[in-house]
């Protein structure tokens, strides 16, 4: 699934569209009334978290990619009927396949807090802490998947930052100390820039250490592999250099309808 970097690559590489006016619209989106979009010009385009955001003056238009989503930029893929496609006078356009794409108003600093998008100029680690502490009883593997937590964040994300600041992804946000609440916050938007100077020069995966690895580089012993928490996403982690917090024998044991992954040591 793209993370929010990929979503500022996106952006940057369509901001020459922003102030032009759709000339045609197409696609077989049932999200989005397409005739209607020919004509309007383009205001601005914008992304929060994963989400791509097209505004224009009477609506906005949200395209998530989820998993398999892509996009062409004055090109288009072969084979593929586009959800949405947007064409210039010129001839340009912008074409998106295999997405989600949503009307939304206008008003987009209405409807989303950009202090929480880990790509954000507006990002606000303070209110992302305080939003965090807000929910104790979450494990770190969930918390950093959670949207409203830090948007943009996904499983990468999670595998290398909590190898990073050497936390279990079992663990729970109350039970980490302060300074390590804070490494947390300021962890996932270091993350987030390395994600993306990474990937725009195509080395992303050669900087994983941890996400879908075998091997822990610290310890030289094999990972841990399992599907944690309410998410139940892949978890690669060590369990000698990542601490659990608190640690698993004083974790009470709940008779609640957690998944089995909660309740159990994680298989290898
Ligand atoms: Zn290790």
């Amino acid at each position: 699934m793209p993370e929010g970097p990929s979503i500022v690559i996106l952006r940057e590489a369509a901001e020459g569209f922003a102030g032009r006016t759709i000339a045609r619209a197409s696609g077989n989106s049932q999200g989005v009334d397409v005739a209607a979009l020919a004509g309007q010009p383009i205001v601005a385009l914008r992304s929060w978290g994963k989400h791509f955001l097209i505004q224009l003056p009477t609506l906005a238009l949200r395209i998530h990619l989820l998993m398999f989503g892509s996009y062409r930029i004055n090109q288009r893929k072969p084979d593929s009927e586009p959800r949405l496609s947007l064409g210039f006078d010129d001839g340009e356009e912008l074409n998106f396949y295999t997405c989600s794409v949503k009307t939304l108003p206008p008003d987009l600093d209405a409807l989303y807090d950009w202090r929480v998008d880990v790509m954000a100029d507006q990002w606000d680690p303070k209110l992302v802490l305080k939003h965090l502490r807000a929910r104790p009883d979450m494990l770190v593997c969930d918390a950093t998947l959670d949207q409203d937590l830090f948007a943009g964040a996904g499983n990468i994300f999670k595998n290398e930052v909590l190898f990073r600041i050497r936390v279990h992804p079992l663990s729970q946000v109350g039970a980490l100390s302060a300074a390590k609440q804070r490494e947390l916050v300021a962890g996932m938007r270091a993350y987030a820039f390395d994600f993306l100077r990474w990937k725009k020069a195509f080395v992303l995966k050669q900087h994983w250490q941890a996400h879908t690895k075998r091997i822990c580089p610290r310890c030289d012993i094999p990972f841990h592999k399992a599907h944690l928490g309410k998410t139940q996403r892949r978890s690669f982690f060590c369990t000698r250099c990542q601490k659990q917090y608190p640690p698993a024998a004083l974790t009470p044991v709940r008779s609640d309808s957690r998944p089995r992954s909660q309740r159990t040591p994680p298989a290898s």
